[in-house]
C-alpha cells in the first residue's frame, strides 16, 4: 500500500526545515493577512513591515519577467516557535497549508529538489483526499488574488530585468528607499538588505542568466521588500476595509477546510 505524505517532524527530525527554508518563502494572499492579524492581533502593517518579506513569481514561458508578490520572512519563519511548531497553525497561510501537497502536484514543480531537500518527501504519493483538498484550497488562493487584483490593482507591477544595469536599478532604489529609515544599515533588516545588495550587485552579469533560479530570487527579495515597503503599507491600509469585507467569505470556506485537514 502507497506511504502517503504526512508532516511529522518527530519522525523525520528534520528541524521544521521546510519552515526554515528561505528558498521555500510562502506568499500571502489578502485573506492570509486578514487571518493572521485575527489569530495574533498584530496590525496588518506590522505584519508586513516586521515579518514580511515577497516572493517573486515568474510567469510561465517568460524570461527575466516576473511578479512581486507579498510573502512571509522565512529564515526562519517567524511564527516557528523553539519547538518547531507554527504558532498559527489554524490560521497558517495557504501556501503553508497546500506545502507540499499542491507544490509537487503542479507542472513543473522541481520535485526532485524537494524531495533532496526534504526526507518526508522521498518516495511519497498524496491521496486524493489530500489532492482533493489541495484543489480546493488553491481555488480559495485564486479567489483572494482576484480580490486583491480588483480593490488594490495591480499595486505590484510585473518587473522585467534584461541586464545588469536594470538589476542596478533596483539595488540603487532600494538602497536610497531604505537610508530614509536606517541611514547606517544597522537593523537586522538594514544589515540583510547591505549584504544582499552587495551580493547582487557584485554578481549582476551571472544574475541575469540565473534569474529564474530560487537561489536569486532569496537575495533579491530583501530588495524588492524594501522598494514596496511603504507603498504597500500605504495602499493597503488605505484599503482595509474594504478588503475585510471582501475576504470573510473566503476565510470561512479556508478556515473549515483548514479545521479538517487531518496531515
Ligand atoms: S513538511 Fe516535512 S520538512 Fe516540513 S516540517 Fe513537515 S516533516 Fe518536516
Ligand atoms: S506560518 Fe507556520 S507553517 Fe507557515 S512557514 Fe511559518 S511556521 Fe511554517
Amino acid at each position: 500500500m502507497a506511504e502517503y505524505f504526512r508532516c511529522d517532524p518527530g519522525k523525520y527530525g528534520c528541524n521544521a526545515s521546510c519552515c526554515r527554508d528561505n528558498e521555500s518563502t510562502p506568499s500571502l494572499t489578502v485573506g492570509d493577512l486578514y487571518r493572521i492579524s485575527r489569530k495574533t492581533g498584530e496590525r496588518i502593517e506590522d505584519i508586513w513591515k516586521t515579518k514580511g518579506s515577497v516572493v517573486l513569481q515568474m510567469p510561465p514561458g517568460m524570461k527575466n519577467s516576473f511578479f512581486v508578490t507579498p510573502g512571509l520572512f522565512h529564515n526562519p519563519c517567524p511564527y516557528l516557535n523553539g519547538d518547531n511548531q507554527c504558532d498559527i497553525h489554524d490560521s497558517r497561510p495557504i501556501s503553508c497549508a497546500n506545502f507540499p501537497v499542491f507544490h509537487q502536484v503542479l507542472e513543473g514543480a522541481d520535485l526532485e529538489n524537494d524531495k533532496i531537500k526534504y526526507d518526508c518527501m522521498e518516495g511519497c504519493e498524496f491521496s486524493s483526499e489530500q489532492i482533493e483538498i489541495a484543489k480546493r484550497v488553491e481555488k480559495i488562493q485564486e479567489a483572494e488574488n482576484i480580490t486583491a487584483l480588483k480593490i488594490l490593482g495591480e499595486i505590484f507591477w510585473p518587473i522585467v530585468i534584461e541586464g545588469p544595469s536594470d538589476l542596478k536599478k533596483y539595488t540603487a532604489q532600494a538602497r536610497e528607499t531604505f537610508a530614509k529609515k536606517d541611514p547606517s544599515f544597522t537593523t537586522m533588516r538594514g544589515m540583510l538588505l547591505k549584504q544582499n545588495i552587495d551580493y547582487v550587485e557584485g554578481q549582476a552579469g551571472m544574475f541575469i542568466e540565473g534569474i529564474s533560479n530560487p537561489f536569486n530570487q532569496v537575495h533579491m527579495a530583501p530588495i524588492f521588500h524594501a522598494i514596496y515597503d511603504d507603498y504597500f503599507t500605504e495602499v493597503i491600509t488605505g484599503k482595509w476595509n474594504e478588503i475585510r469585507r471582501a475576504v470573510r467569505q473566503t476565510s470561512r470556506e479556508y478556515l473549515e477546510v483548514l479545521g479538517g485537514i487531518p496531515f
